[in-house]
């Protein structure tokens, strides 16, 4: 791995924040700026008084619960979990689907936390992930594209997202709230990888963000057919496509009935606040090994950061360490040395894991 890394430090990267010229899409200007940092647009919350608002329509609405959350054993749902029921006084329902690659400690702290809080909680194992992941891997390395890296672990979404819904229609509640998706954390180089390409570009975004993702889709999958070679994979595809980056046009076709609320578009989400109120109230553990207490709910993330250094030279880490130094939330070289030591990925972790994607259908 060495090589890798040090080859890393001869990128050029911008002057403001830690994104290297690898990035799809930068540009930089004469003082080294990049074109993100100059068209950046500080988060907006719609703030604390218009979410009581907001929640006070839906208390008591459903029978048991006010509202369904999904959680994920990380730092941000946890929080959210607390927000909910200690804030704002809801009766919630924790809903979680395992993919198979949840870590213990994760599960340990999904289990905890509800039982500390008095919450109900739902486990939905899927198999998607499972059924999916080593043909998709395999696919990727027959040949490797930084903007199918995300799609290595399709089918996880579909079954998260669409299990909460359901498992919110099932119990007839009303309002589901996500406890993820900060714009902070939006990852936009995954859209990006997808729109710049040559088929993605054929359309513009700002006719249709969709029409131009799908286009880049297409075009990677022309590159690379054996993606779609199990059926089963072509399928799983389509329905995450539109999970992913359309959730909303799919809540108002099959789920009109529903509402999705995502808590941190009205909540400040601040990285230390989350952090010291989940390990002091909750008993919260980051799983063993990991070297970052962001993304540590999914061991396959450790997969994708790995692919993702090893190819463009970022992960989704830096990319989220640069909203942050653009919000003041941390300097650049905090970042900078932050990005270094959280982007290691264990190698023992790694080693364990191409072992159980192997060992897949
Ligand atoms: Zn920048």
């Amino acid at each position: 791995m060495g090589d890798t890394w040090a080859a890393d430090n001869r990128m050029k990267k911008c002057a403001t924040c830690i994104l290297p010229e690898t990035y799809p899409g930068i540009e930089f200007n004469d003082e080294g700026v990049c074109s993100y940092c100059l068209t950046y647009k500080r988060a907006r919350y719609r703030g604390e008084k218009e979410l009581e608002r907001l929640l006070e329509s839906f208390r008591g609405k459903g029978r048991r619960y006010d509202c369904v959350l999904g959680i994920s054993g990380g730092r941000d749902s946890s929080y959210a979990l607390y927000y909910l029921v200690k804030k704002c006084n809801l009766r919630v329902l924790a809903y979680t689907a395992d993919n198979g690659f949840v870590p213990e400690e994760s599960k340990l702290n999904m289990k905890r936390i509800t039982a500390k809080l008095n919450v109900d909680l739902i486990v939905e194992r899927h198999r998607l992930l499972q059924d999916c992941i080593r043909h998709n891997f395999h696919s990727w390395l027959r040949r490797p594209s930084p903007a199918m890296i995300p799609m290595i672990c399709c089918g996880c979404r579909l079954g998260m997202f669409r299990g909460l819904l359901r498992c919110a229609e099932k119990n007839r509640v009303p309002l589901v709230v996500l406890g993820a998706g900060t714009s902070i954390e939006a990852n936009r180089f995954k859209e990006t990888f997808l729109t710049r390409n040559r088929f993605g570009k054929l359309w513009s975004e700002e006719r249709s963000k969709t029409i131009s993702l799908a286009l880049g889709l297409l075009y990677e999958i022309g590159r690379n057919p054996l993606y779609f070679l199990k059926p089963i994979n072509g399928i799983v595809y389509m329905e995450e496509f539109f999970y992913f980056f359309n959730l909303e046009t799919i809540r108002k076709l099959f789920y009109p009935h529903q509402t999705v609320l995502q808590l941190f578009q009205y909540v400040e989400w601040c990285e230390e606040e989350i952090l010291s109120t989940v390990k002091k109230e909750l008993d919260w553990v980051e799983p063993g090994g990991s070297t970052s207490t962001w993304r540590t709910d999914c061991r396959l993330g450790y997969l994708k950061n790995y692919l993702l250094k090893k190819s463009v030279g970022f992960t989704e880490k830096d990319d989220i360490l640069s909203n942050m130094t653009r919000e003041d939330m941390v300097t650049r070289e905090e970042a900078l040395r932050r990005a270094e030591s959280e982007n290691i990925v264990p190698e023992k972790i790694m080693t364990e894991l191409f072992k159980e994607i192997e060992a897949k259908a």
